[in-house]
């Protein structure tokens, strides 16, 4: 009895100690002096009781954490939620990285960003109504197609519809149920024809409403910083004599150099290539007014589809490259569409020479590429071995988007040496990885990144497609990974520190990242505290309950 009294008493000598609770030092002796005046039958329930209330009290570790700095508190909690693995302790860590800083998303598509329910509420307002049968948009112009079309008012009504229409226009119920469906990969790349007509059809006024919702979820869930792939200028300039003499000439470097200065000189003096460029800097200057402030950045990356002819890529990269040069709020150049795309993939070679020539003429134009977003079974096995290989050595590229089928590279050492040493960072997006390559968990190349030096940058590509966000990234990169909370949190300076922003930009936000996990941790830290004071006061009913009469005998 003298042994359990101490230990009682030690316990909670502990637990004032750590908080500097008067309260608590009080309880305990008037707790003392009480009990033994206490009836024996009384004091040996009261006893057993105590002993139960012990059990949930904290152990002498976790209030040393308490007594610690909040990044110490920080950092214990999120190693004891994440060591939790599949148990009950995944909600609070999706509690834990939702509120968690979050830096920049800086592989995100402004068209597949936005959700299904945003471009509805834009086709109601355009006036606009939706076909039945393909789920496409109809506007009044479109005279032929009027009879099979539904308001939006009306598709809401119609639950069943609804839902085909969500399962249209994103990735939404693929697996839950049975239903015919398309390949994974066109499934997610066809979601974007879709959203191409409503946009475009009132282009600054539904650009800039879905940048106003993007920057609110970007600000919910602590993400301060986007780099957005907004739209292409669409200027293409088709020329079929051009495209096969520029394949002709991929072998022969200095060959395919003067085919490209002749068409060159042909984009710049078509008047089309200044209207389009223009148009696309008014747009993205209109877009970014009010948009910016002290907790929120936005920029641009301009782009070109890599399905496209020769001549129409080419024409369209110098358009990408055009701009980035002339506005600082177009801090970089990608390339985009699906890569297994038959065109996509016979033209690799041909777009990543494009890439190269366009970065000796542009040496201050930044680029990341979409590359080796390919696995085992979707291309032959001799074509998953060499695109990001030749991203980084031909085209230069800056960031790495995707780069799945790095373990099929044939240069795969050599590689990740080269972007561990310049660095080169790669940008994961596990949740489109999943989808599209269905590539997931020990498949995934991310640990083989990581392990090789390679920064890694976590990002959404299409939220609105996938229907997630980057708090449920950074879920999955803790729940299937098993990284620290310091990895994370380099993680999460990655998006920053590699953004494209310029210097000045950069600092702002690294300085405001730091802000935000001081604030972060020291919530966390208050949270951990409240957590302990409600477990070890808060008792199930059928525990406290009658120690009086049903007492040990
Ligand atoms: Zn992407």
């Amino acid at each position: 009895m003298a042994v359990i009294f101490a230990t009682i008493h030690s316990k909670l000598q502990i637990r004032s100690v750590a908080r500097g609770e008067g309260v608590v030092e009080r309880l305990r002796r008037s707790t003392l002096i009480h009990f033994k005046s206490l009836p024996p039958m009384l004091r040996k329930s009261v006893f057993f009781a105590l002993l139960l209330w012990l059990s949930a009290v904290p152990s002498d570790s976790s209030a040393r954490i308490q007594a610690s700095d909040p990044y110490q508190v920080t950092k214990a909690y999120y190693e004891k939620l994440r060591s939790g693995g599949s148990k009950s302790d995944v909600a609070e860590l999706r509690l834990f990285l939702s509120l968690m800083p979050k830096g920049g998303d800086i592989h995100h598509h402004f068209s597949g960003a936005t959700y299904a329910e945003s471009y509805l509420d834009m086709v109601r307002k355009a006036g606009c109504w939706v076909n039945r049968n393909d789920y496409s948009v109809i506007c009044p112009e479109d005279a032929g197609s009027l009879k099979d079309t539904l308001s939006v008012d009306n598709l809401r009504k119609d639950n069943r519809l609804l839902s085909t229409f969500y399962s249209r226009w994103s990735d939404k119920d693929y697996y839950n149920h049975s239903h015919d469906t398309d390949a994974p990969d066109v499934q997610f790349f066809g979601t974007f024809a879709y959203f191409s007509k409503i946009l475009s059809r009132n282009s600054p006024t539904y650009y800039r409403e879905g940048i106003g919702i993007l920057k609110q979820r970007a600000k919910i869930e602590n993400v301060q910083y986007i780099e957005t792939m907004l739209v292409s200028s669409g200027y293409k300039n088709t020329d079929s004599n051009f495209d096969a003499s520029i394949r002709a000439a991929s072998g022969n470097e200095q060959q395919f150099r003067s085919t490209l200065d002749g068409f060159m000189a042909v984009i710049r003096n078509d008047p089309a290539f200044n209207d389009k460029v223009n148009q696309y800097l008014k747009l993205v200057n209109d877009c970014s007014i009010g948009v910016d402030d002290e907790s929120f950045t936005l920029r641009y990356q301009s782009y070109v589809s890599r399905t496209l002819s020769p001549s129409e890529f080419f024409s369209g990269l110098v358009a990408a490259f055009y701009e980035a040069s002339k506005s600082p709020l177009v801090v970089g150049v990608n390339v985009v569409s699906s890569e297994n795309n038959p065109v996509s993939m016979s033209d690799y070679k041909v777009h990543m020479q494009m890439f190269r020539y366009l970065k000796a003429k542009f040496p201050d134009v930044k680029t990341t590429m979409h590359a080796g977003e390919l696995t085992m079974g979707m291309v032959r096995p001799e074509e998953l071995t060499f695109h990001i290989s030749d991203a980084l050595s031909v085209a230069g590229a800056g960031r790495i988007g995707h780069g799945v089928d790095i373990a099929y590279e044939a240069n795969a050492p050599a590689a990740l040496d080269y972007m561990r040493q310049k660095p080169v960072p790669v940008e994961i997006c596990l949740t489109s990885n999943e989808f599209i390559l269905g590539v997931k968990g020990n498949e995934h190349p991310i640990d083989l990144y990581a392990r090789s030096g390679v920064p890694l940058v976590i990002a959404t590509d299409d939220a609105g497609v996938s229907r997630n966000n980057l708090a449920n990234e950074y879920l999955l990169l803790a729940t299937r990974y098993g990284y620290s909370y310091d990895f994370l949190r380099e993680v999460v300076g990655n998006s920053i520190r590699y953004s494209f922003m310029n210097e000045q930009d950069k600092r702002r936000n690294m300085q405001l990242l730091n802000m935000k996990f001081a604030e972060f941790e020291s919530r966390i830290s208050n949270f951990v505290g409240s957590q302990h004071m409600k477990r070890s006061t808060a008792r199930p009913a059928g525990i406290m309950r009658p120690p009086v009469t049903t007492g040990p005998r």
